[in-house]
């Protein structure tokens, strides 16, 4: 493998200038960056070296392969073909068995802690389900993973198991999570992954010499930060409530929303309304069909079916229903309103007293102190603003003797 920057890398397969800074554009709008920033990212791309991938199949269909080899675009998804430095993915080898093993051994010393390590697919938690080289992949992924800058999960199954964890699974599989922790894990779930996602993550890094921020489950924030409805082209109208009501009916002839067909947009945090699939030409919504969530935790137990409204009014809890957040929401409401009715009488309660003692007082400069003493007993403590009671300012030491100093004989 050449060790030639990315940019010459580029320059010998043919790409032009214009291409690239075409690429540049692309890029920091996948990163949600203003397009001032292409300039700098095509700058930082021009000196960066190759970054060597390391890319590991687990328990996995090859979409996520299949969408990175499919990749077409000569202005975005090539770029990361042609200048990413793929050290091992053994879709791609000639060799196999312990030649193949020889050249993953061999790539991860020749970058210590330089690599980038990419793992599509789930990794099962049934003993013999899934080696690589004879080996079960679960130490294969431990290995490569010890030694990357950085892991990638690609696609749903190396989120959390994808469909090889969906209910009634039989292997017993999860996410790469459990074996590599949050430090330097980085997620990009989808069914398959947007290579774009990948690309604009690697120039994240590229350009800024770190990993880009991600969301709670570890999915970068430029990609998974929006809702899928509030960038969808149907949205308006969504406002107006036009809808398809029918596949083939006249509204989805027309383009209308489909959210009662089970378009899940509502719901899912991605942004494949703005990047798309296919060198940018579609979307499923765009094609015709309702988002069915594919980025989302659990997706294929939490998010179907596919062809249904889910209840779930609250995004990354689709369990939650209309009704039980409907429950929530009314006793939350009676319990606030419960606090405030209590706070409010125990002022009224409180402004009152202090209306009576005003009173009171007012009565007692008028020489009518024995109503004082009849209406108003002190019970409780002086009322901030309150004048001095004439009992306790008789009380109080007429000299600069200090309380508690005990008193002279002959001052008796
Ligand atoms: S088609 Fe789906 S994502 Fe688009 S506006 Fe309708 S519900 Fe939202
Ligand atoms: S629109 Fe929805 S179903 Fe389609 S790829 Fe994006 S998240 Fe997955």
């Amino acid at each position: 493998m050449s060790d030639d920057g990315l940019y010459s890398a580029l320059v010998q397969r043919g790409m032009t200038r214009r291409s690239f800074l075409k690429f540049s554009s692309a890029m920091a709008a996948a990163l949600a960056l203003p397009l001032s920033y292409a300039p700098r990212i095509a700058q930082a791309v021009e000196s960066a070296p190759r970054l060597p991938v390391i890319w590991i199949r687990a328990q996995t269909c090859g979409g996520n392969t299949e969408a990175f080899l499919r990749a077409g675009d000569p202005t975005v998804s090539s770029m990361f073909l042609e200048t990413l430095a793929v050290e091992y993915h053994e879709s791609f080898l000639a060799a196999s068995g312990a030649s193949a093993e020889q050249l993953r051994t061999t790539a991860m010393e020749r970058y210590p802690n330089g690599y980038v390590a990419v793992i599509e697919g789930a990794i099962p938690g049934m003993a013999g389900t899934c080696l690589v080289g004879g080996r079960p992949v679960d130490e294969v992924v431990r290995e490569v993973a010890d030694g990357a800058l950085a892991v990638i999960a690609v696609g749903s199954c190396a989120f959390d198991g994808g469909i090889a964890a969906a209910a009634n699974a039989q292997t017993s599989s999860g996410g790469v999570r459990a074996l590599v922790g949050d430090t330097k894990l980085i997620m990009l779930p989808g069914c398959p992954l947007n290579v774009v996602n990948l690309t604009s993550v690697i120039v994240h890094y590229l350009t800024q010499r770190e990993w880009p921020a991600t969301d709670l489950v570890g999915r970068p924030l430029s990609a998974y930060g929006d809702l899928v409805h509030n960038q969808c082209e149907r949205r308006p109208h969504f406002e107006f409530g036009e809808f398809a009501l029918a596949w083939g009916d006249e509204g989805a002839q027309r383009g209308w929303c489909l959210y009662k067909l089970g378009c899940k947009g509502p719901e899912v945090m991605a942004n494949c309304p703005t990047v798309r699939y296919g060198e940018g030409a579609s979307w499923n919504v765009r094609a015709g069909h309702g988002c069915v969530g594919c980025v989302m935790p659990d997706f294929w137990d939490a998010m179907g079916p596919a062809y249904k409204r889910l209840p779930s009014p609250v995004p990354f809890m689709p369990a939650l229903t209309v009704d039980t957040a409907g429950v929530l929401m009314v006793g939350g409401i009676g319990a606030v309103a419960g606090a405030h009715a209590v706070g409010m009488g125990v002022r009224f309660k409180r402004r009152a007293r202090i209306a009576r003692r005003e009173a009171a007082l007012a009565a007692a400069g008028a020489g009518d102190t024995a109503g004082v003493a009849a209406t108003e007993p002190v019970t409780t403590g002086p009322v901030a603003g309150e004048p001095v009671a004439a009992s306790a300012a008789a009380s109080e030491p007429t000299t600069d003797q200090p309380a508690g100093t005990p008193a002279q004989d002959g001052e008796r």
